[in-house]
């Protein structure tokens, strides 16, 4: 039966493939498709780790200790009796088989469909029973990570080279931030989830990999089932589970007719971004990793003008990057980007971005009541002066190499700008005591809680440049989490506060001198280039992917023209509808 869910639309594209239902948290297990002549040692070695973990439950009853509680032998055997049974392992070997999914991939898969039959159990008994095949679960992975490791000379080939297969789309009840970077070297084509609002970071990711997705569509990880057919419409923010054969053409026909934009729009990569009247105008890049760099450069981006640092210490436990490591990753970068400016953001973790692979979910119950508003980004750093000095010093080392910016994010306070200069200026001596060579670099501020506006003329003393990071602006002034699907609809970009606060930023660095730039989504957006433009903004960075449509709309843009429509926007109650009459925004 073809059914339709809504979520919200976050990245934009036409997707079409079979559902793949994963786990949230358990993204991060291997999803290749194997060979045709490794089907069998596949399954052998799917096999194998599920004899070892029958071997460790056998060992662990044999050695018992007679004083151990009743209930422990019993639970053992039941965990001994479930890594046996023919409907865990034995049908996560047909998935093998039959969809070629590595083991890893086929076990959980197989886990998913068991899970669901618990969860639609009565008897409460039986429902609590999925823990336990959690568990066994959680063991044959474990095992397979452990023979995959053993087997390191024999790298899995590349997702994406395996050609030949059914276009893949990942369905989760929630993805971690820092599980996107699993995703980008996954075989998946576009993804739903059931939480998660449009500026969520998850979302920004999906949007700069250019993958449709839709979040927040609440229901969808119950209602849809593994291997259905669905299609993603991340323009509507909707998604169809199997769809009828007509509307399959019609999508398949959008799906084209999207690649053929693209394809006409990259043309415009080379052409310098001029408006009608002669204002040159920056569109940069904003990046997650060094390696991004590439599609920065192949984008036609002039720069990067936000690299969000912080992905490189996701994922790592108690092993952070050292200096020397974030040097590599921040020279890397800067090379990649050939004379082009690289501004490298410091650490912004917290709020919806935790340093470990927690969703969204586990952080709002299971940690710290509002992270939103607590220890993170500039905080953070802050608080921890060993670790900022290490990340001052690469950004300063790597400066050697190229032009780079320094950007601090969320700052608030003024004792955030002296501290972050004093941490700067002992880390240049520290790097002159130790003969190593550094540029001096730019020291800018991101704009992104309401309270720097407001002390905006003082922060600019301290500054050289500031960057508006709307995602965060708009969530602080409408008191609206970015990431909670709930609120999702009075996040307002055309807010008559979000507007405003935006101009008076633009218009007063201008005044003083001072370099001024968007890097959040709204810089990638075309609906708000002429808004931007009209409130002289002159510096966009953005998701690769969007430069150039932003840019058709700066060829096509003349100021001197969308200047004399900002007052009668700022001064209306709907900017929206004014800035729609006057700039003919695209998709109105
Ligand atoms: C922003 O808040 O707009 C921004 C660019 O930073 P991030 O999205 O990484 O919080
Ligand atoms: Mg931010």
């Amino acid at each position: 039966m073809s059914i339709q869910l809504f979520g919200l639309a976050v990245s934009r594209g036409v997707a079409i493939g079979r559902a793949v239902l994963v786990a949230s948290g358990r993204i991060d297990v291997a999803h290749y498709f194997v060979a045709l002549d490794q089907i069998d040692n596949e399954v052998t070695r799917l096999h194998n780790a599920r004899d070892v973990v029958a071997a460790e439950f056998a060992a662990l009853l044999r050695d018992m200790p007679s004083d151990a509680p009743p209930e422990l032998p019993a639970l053992i055997d039941v965990h001994l009796m479930l890594a046996q049974d023919e409907s865990l392992t034995g049908t996560a070997g047909q998935w093998v088989r039959e969809r070629h999914y590595n083991a890893e991939w086929a076990l959980s898969a197989q886990l998913e469909v068991l899970a669901r039959h618990f969860d639609e159990m009565d008897d409460e008994y039986l429902r609590e029973r999925k823990t336990d095949i959690e568990q066994v679960t959680e063991r044959i992975l474990a095992a397979l990570a452990r023979d995959a490791k053993a087997d390191a000379g024999l790298a899995p080939p590349r997702p994406r080279d395996v050609g030949g297969e059914e276009p893949l789309i990942l369905v989760a009840s929630d993805i971690a931030p820092a599980d996107m970077l699993h995703f980008k070297r996954s075989v998946f084509t576009g993804f739903v989830t059931d939480v998660g609002g449009r500026t969520s970071h998850t979302a920004i990711v999906a949007r700069s990999m250019d993958i449709p997705a839709v979040v927040g569509a609440r229901e969808a990880s119950r209602l849809i089932r593994q291997d259905d057919w669905i299609v993603i419409d991340g323009d509507a923010g909707a998604v169809i589970v199997n769809p009828p054969p007509i509307v399959l053409e019609e999508y398949r026909f959008r799906q084209r007719q999207g690649e053929l934009e693209r394809a006409r729009l990259h043309r415009l990569r080379h052409t310098p971004a001029v408006t009608l009247d002669g204002q040159i105008v920056a569109l940069e890049a904003n990046i997650e990793l060094p390696e991004d760099a590439a599609t920065a450069i192949d984008s036609g981006a002039v720069g990067v003008g936000l690299f969000r640092t912080e992905f490189l210490f996701m994922n790592r436990g108690q092993d952070l990057p050292g200096e020397d490591e974030q040097f590599e990753a921040y020279r890397a970068a800067v090379l990649a980007m050939n004379g082009l400016p690289v501004t490298i953001r410091t650490v912004d973790v917290g709020a919806d971005k935790p340093l470990d692979r927690l969703t969204l979910h586990e952080l709002r119950h299971e940690h710290t009541l509002n992270p939103a508003l607590g220890l993170r980004a500039i905080r953070w750093s802050l608080s921890e002066p060993t670790m900022f000095r290490q990340q001052l010093r690469a950004i300063l080392r790597a400066s050697a190499y190229g032009k780079v910016r320094l950007l601090l994010p969320m700052v608030a306070h003024l004792s955030e700008a002296r501290m972050t200069l004093e941490a700067l200026a002992r880390a240049k001596q520290q790097l002159r005591d130790a003969g190593r060579a550094y540029n001096d670099i730019e020291v800018g501020a991101m704009i992104e809680v309401p309270a720097a506006v407001l002390i905006l003329d003082s922060l600019l003393n301290h500054f050289d440049f500031v960057s508006i990071g709307t995602n965060d602006l708009i969530q602080y002034t409408l008191a609206i989490d970015r990431a909670d699907e709930q609120v999702a609809h009075l996040y307002d970009p055309w807010h008559p506060a979000v507007i405003g606060l935006i101009a008076s930023t633009i218009s007063r660095a201008t005044a003083a001198g001072k370099g001024v730039s968007v890097c959040g989504e709204m810089a990638g957006d075309p609906v708000f280039t002429a808004l931007l433009l009209s409130m002289g903004l002159r510096s966009f960075s953005m998701h690769p992917r969007q430069v150039t449509a932003v840019k058709q709309i700066v060829l096509r843009a003349d100021t001197r023209r969308l200047i004399t429509a900002l007052p009668s926007i700022l001064a209306s109650e709907e900017p929206q509808r004014i800035a729609a009459a006057a700039f003919a925004l695209p998709g109105e």
